[in-house]
């Protein structure tokens, strides 16, 4: 993301920025090359009129150059005004080393290497334990031996985006959701069990109008029925309105399928991942009953 004021931003966010416009800058010059390369062979082929046609997409891949290198100026001079800061690199084969520039002399300029920022102004000595074995000797050359011989904890900027988006799908799900108030699966007798908020609401409804309507029909002759969707409404809407409440524990199985103690419930911390971000979760806050309800 463009960063307004770097005097302000963490050295992390600085280089993200940088990696960022790196490859950007990287694509952009590809274009140019391809692109020119292309024009002297058509030039040379006598189809400069195909060549033109080229122009404005070479100009284009120009400007998107020259606006990288605008946008990376202010921040590399924030890195030269700090008087620059840690920073790491892993190259990307398997059994990759971790080097603390790309100028190590244990690389070659074709190496292919992943900035990882989420390191950037990080203590070196953090950065070789997190490395481990990974860490390049010429780079790291007074590394403990007994840090040489642990496994890479170091994720790559691709593990974390992967990461983040699980992280994001855990949540989008946890919003759909919906249990019993005690986090059991919520079950009904004229809906069976239902799973999302959506499912809930519409058969809240439904139950509603249906029980009104037989009510019309002839209360004696379908007093049970009406009965039966009456508990439904009843049940279905206990279960809305804890919705709106924020968990404050885990209930050991409030989504069907964890089991208590399973990989839903054991994250850190008194609530699991997915009670957390049921909690975050904005949607939860202005659930709207309906003005007329006859059974609240
Ligand atoms: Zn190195
Ligand atoms: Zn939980």
């Amino acid at each position: 993301m463009p960063i307004d004021d770097p005097t302000t931003a963490t050295p992390s966010e600085i280089d993200e920025e940088l990696a960022r416009l790196g490859i950007e800058h990287a694509k952009a010059t590809d274009t140019v090359n391809g692109l020119t390369a292309r024009v002297h062979r058509l030039v040379n082929d006598g189809m400069a009129e195909y060549a033109t046609e080229l122009q404005p997409r070479i100009e284009q891949a120009r400007q998107t150059i020259a606006e990288c290198e605008a946008a990376a100026r202010p921040l590399d001079a924030e890195f030269e005004r700090r008087g620059g800061w840690t920073r790491a690199w892993l190259v990307l084969n398997t059994g990759g080393h971790v080097h603390r520039t790309m100028e190590c002399r244990t690389c070659f300029p074709s190496t292919r290497f992943a900035w990882l920022t989420q390191l950037s102004g990080h203590d070196e000595t953090e950065i070789v334990e997190q490395a481990g074995k990974a860490a390049c000797t010429e780079c790291y050359p007074s590394a403990p031996v007994d840090i040489r011989n642990q496994p890479r904890r170091i994720k790559t900027p691709e593990q974390l985006a992967r990461e983040a988006e699980k992280a994001e799908r855990a949540k989008a799900k946890a919003a759909k959701a919906i249990t019993a108030p005690d986090g059991t699966p919520l079950r009904t007798k004229g809906y069976g069990q239902i799973d999302t908020e959506f499912t809930a609401r519409r058969s809240y409804l439904d139950a509603l109008a249906y029980a009104r309507y037989l009510t019309r029909a002839s209360i004696a002759h379908h007093r049970d029925t009406i009965a039966e969707y009456r508990e439904d409404a009843q049940l279905i809407l206990a279960a809305l309105a804890a919705l709106a409440a924020p968990r404050t524990t885990c209930a050991p199985n409030w989504l069907p399928r964890s089991k208590p103690g399973g990989s839903a419930n054991t994250s850190s911390g008194a609530l699991c991942r997915l009670c957390l971000a049921w909690n975050a979760s904005p949607a939860y806050a202005p659930i709207r009953f309906p003005r007329e309800d006859p059974y609240r």
